[in-house]
């Protein structure tokens, strides 16, 4: 099988993980010539990066063959399916002649684990410090770090990479027997973020790649192990807070033929939502896991966004006033982000808002905020919606 079969095959064996802040599948644009026509049927994903750049994304993994069998994932030991394998240098290389055609503009790189996990993660470092130092690629890079890699591997990463991820799959050790029983929750995955958190914190940025530390993710597999929202999102309040995460992702749990899980029923893609909603909540608006609206089991209700479900509960019977609100009082209001509430601040030093069509000017989204404000004093006058 040649270079570009290979990468084919694992790019779109690759399509279950999440990265940057925003990912979508996608064929490649037009081919343009002899390469670009060989590499026409490999996936590319349109990415928005942390600091808002966009780029083309390649993900791929180094490996498809795997040596263990999480019960969920496609890669597992036995499962029957075309495998496809890279060398470091045989994977560099051919991700460097993309890239400089412009086919590619990003690297998300992964791999099963084959031969142990410390091999593996030698392997994927051997590719990364070929594309930066042999090869002199620049661009964006996101390693994954394998469950068990040593310490210096996790330095070594940081040293290489733009963001590096460790996929924790489920909030804890009990969860985690559900989905995969050999992987343990915290001496393999867990401890890795750790280390990652306390390099940035004790070793000086300028050993980082381009002179910074990469930022961290994780990754969980929603509803695959029965678990609720609280559970998840104590998990991700704890690796905000704790690990210096940038974000956790959900994936929403599907089956996968010819794995152990493959009759459980998938999960709907509007928790995966509702998770990230509330997610944001957590990390950006100021909100404690004590004021997420979680019902008796424990989950997000599926019919409302968790903002607006506690706007229910406690801005309905107290509005804030829009004149006298600080930041953090303004996001709680649903329909208001942090852009509108920077915008209404500024906007009040010079008048009074009186109008909800002033809100809307400054960006608010007027038909969820006006049940939960005052207007200089006044009810917003809102038309409801009928349907
Ligand atoms: S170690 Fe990773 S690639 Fe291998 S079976 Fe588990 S989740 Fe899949």
């Amino acid at each position: 099988m040649d270079a570009i079969t290979r990468l084919k095959l694992l790019s779109s064996q690759t399509t279950f993980e999440v990265d940057a802040e925003n990912s979508l599948r996608s064929a490649l644009p037009p081919p343009t010539g002899c390469l670009e026509q060989k590499a026409r049927g490999l996936l590319v994903h349109p990415a928005v990066l942390p600091n808002g750049g966009r780029i083309q994304l390649l993900k791929s993994m180094l490996t498809s063959a795997c040596e263990r069998d999480c019960y969920y994932c496609p890669f597992r030991s036995g499962r029957d399916f075309q495998r496809a394998t890279f060398k470091p240098d045989d994977f560099a290389r051919v991700f460097m002649e993309l890239h400089r055609r412009g086919v590619v503009e990003g690297l998300f790189f992964s791999s099963g684990v084959a031969g142990g996990s410390i091999r593996t993660q030698d392997q994927m470092l051997d590719t990364a410090e070929i594309l930066r130092y042999k090869l002199g690629y620049r661009g964006y890079l996101h390693l994954k770090i394998m469950p068990g890699a040593e310490k210096d591997q996790v330095l070594r990463s940081m040293q290489l990479a733009d963001r590096v991820s460790v996929n924790l799959e489920a909030p804890n050790t009990e969860r985690l027997q559900r989905l995969a029983p050999h992987k343990a929750f915290l001496d393999e995955l867990v401890t890795r973020l750790g280390w990652v958190e306390e390099i940035r914190k004790s070793k000086p940025a300028y050993l980082g790649w381009n002179g910074r530390w990469p930022s961290s993710t994780t990754q969980f597999v929603a509803g695959g192990a029965g678990e609720s929202d609280l559970e998840l999102l104590q998990t991700t309040e704890f690796m905000y807070s704790k690990l210096g995460l940038k974000r956790t992702y959900f994936m929403a749990f599907k089956p996968v033929p010819g794995t152990p899980m493959e009759a459980q029923p998938p999960t709907p893609p509007v928790r995966e939502l509702r998770l990230y909603q509330a997610s944001y909540l957590l990390r950006d608006y100021g909100f404690s896991m004590e004021e997420m609206p979680f019902t008796r089991s424990g989950d997000l209700p599926l019919n409302v966004d968790p903002k607006q479900a506690w706007a229910q509960l406690y801005l309905a019977h107290s509005p804030i006033e829009i004149n006298q609100a600080g930041r953090s009082e303004l996001m709680r209001i649903p329909g208001i982000g942090q852009k509108t509430a920077d915008a209404i601040i500024r906007a009040r030093r010079f008048h009074t808002l009186r109008e909800i069509s002033m809100l809307r000017k400054l960006g608010a989204v007027t038909e969820r905020a006006a049940p939960y404000i005052l207007l200089d004093g006044r009810k917003a006058e809102y038309q409801p919606a009928l349907f």
